[in-house]
């Protein structure tokens, strides 16, 4: 297949192989209906072939940036096996999981090699949820990854009410030389917003304006088409097209945007990059303004406008399993 250059720009691609997940985190974007369509984002998913035919077809300008397959939870694909098989040895592949799955079976079936890459931090980054997966689990379940020789580190976000329980299970960790890292605590927790923002009002909820913003990350959702940001997404906004279509090429343009003020947390934070140097944000906006009165009835009346519309149909044409 053509293939499909990845800007040195780019600092992330992310393979949402599959937003649905077998635990329930009640804070869970995906899951929780209020903040998300994720009825509607489940579009048909990719197989497994497609998705490796997907990810071979990306050339990556630099050759330190890995692919990450995550999700929801990627190892539910049915084909997650295949899929991981199916990409091309030198790809550099990074697992995002919450490791609830067979071990044993998936270090049977998955060379080491897959995710084994030069960086600071692990290519397989568990999540550790309270109350969700067993930290004494993920503990054992680690070090098997390790002696397989795999290189695994679990996480665990700092949510504010939970800190001396995060700091316990860090220790532990540490002390069977796990590698466990903290993350930062994003969103609103019902009295303030946690992180920090390069703009602020983008993650209010409570305006929409217009803005032209660009990208820095390639987002493929499950059904293979790539959006602009995590917000259309998880929002089944309009795509700017599909990872196989033979047509499609990433285009490093501002593109107009009529939601500003709905952004996604993770699109908008100051984060540290893939050296894990500091100062960082997905997304570059300008010039924020108000919409006018005719954007904003087009809007209130669910108009596509600047995106063009989708044609889903034509999808046919590139989707064969
Ligand atoms: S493990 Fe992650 S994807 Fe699954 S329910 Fe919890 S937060 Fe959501
Ligand atoms: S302004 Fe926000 S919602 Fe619009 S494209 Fe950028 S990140 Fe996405």
């Amino acid at each position: 297949m053509e293939k499909i250059i990845v800007p040195h720009e780019y600092n992330y691609i992310g393979a949402f192989v599959s937003l649905g997940c077998n635990l329930t985190c009640d804070y869970c974007i995906n899951l929780n209906e209020e903040n998300s369509t994720r009825k509607s984002v489940s579009r048909k998913p990719m197989s497994g072939k497609d998705w490796a035919k997907a990810i071979n077809r990306l050339s990556i300008l630099n050759d330190d940036l890995p692919i990450t397959l995550q999700g929801g939870e990627p190892t539910i694909h049915k084909d997650f096996y295949e899929l991981v098989n199916g990409v091309n040895d030198g790809v550099k592949l990074d697992l995002l999981t919450n490791m609830i799955f067979d071990v044993d079976e998936f270090i049977a079936k998955i060379d080491p090699k897959k995710f084994t890459r030069e960086a600071k931090y692990a290519a397989i980054r568990v999540s550790y949820h309270p109350g969700q997966n067993d930290i004494d689990d993920l503990i054992q379940k680690a070090k098997k990854f390790d002696k397989a020789g795999f290189y695994i580190g679990i996480y665990a976000v700092m949510v504010p009410q939970n800190q001396e329980h995060i700091k316990a299970v860090q220790e532990k960790c540490l002390a069977q030389g796990i590698d466990f890292r903290i993350k930062e605590y994003l969103g609103f927790d019902g009295q303030q917003w946690h992180g920090t923002y390069k703009y602020d009002e983008a993650i209010s909820q409570k305006v929409e304006k217009y803005c032209d913003c660009k990208t820095t990350e390639l987002i493929i959702a499950p059904s293979g088409h790539v959006f602009r940001c995590h917000s259309d997404l998880y929002e089944n906004r309009t795509p700017i097209g599909h990872i196989l279509d033979l047509n499609f090429d990433i285009e490093q343009i501002h593109r107009p945007c009529y939601v500003f003020g709905h952004c996604n947390p993770c699109d908008i934070k100051v984060k540290t990059n893939r050296h894990q140097i500091f100062g960082h944000t997905s997304v570059d906006i300008q010039n924020i303004r108000e919409l006018t009165k005719e954007e904003r009835l087009a809007l209130e009346n669910n108009a596509n406008f600047g995106l063009g519309l989708y044609n889903y149909e034509k999808d046919k044409e590139f989707i064969h399993d």
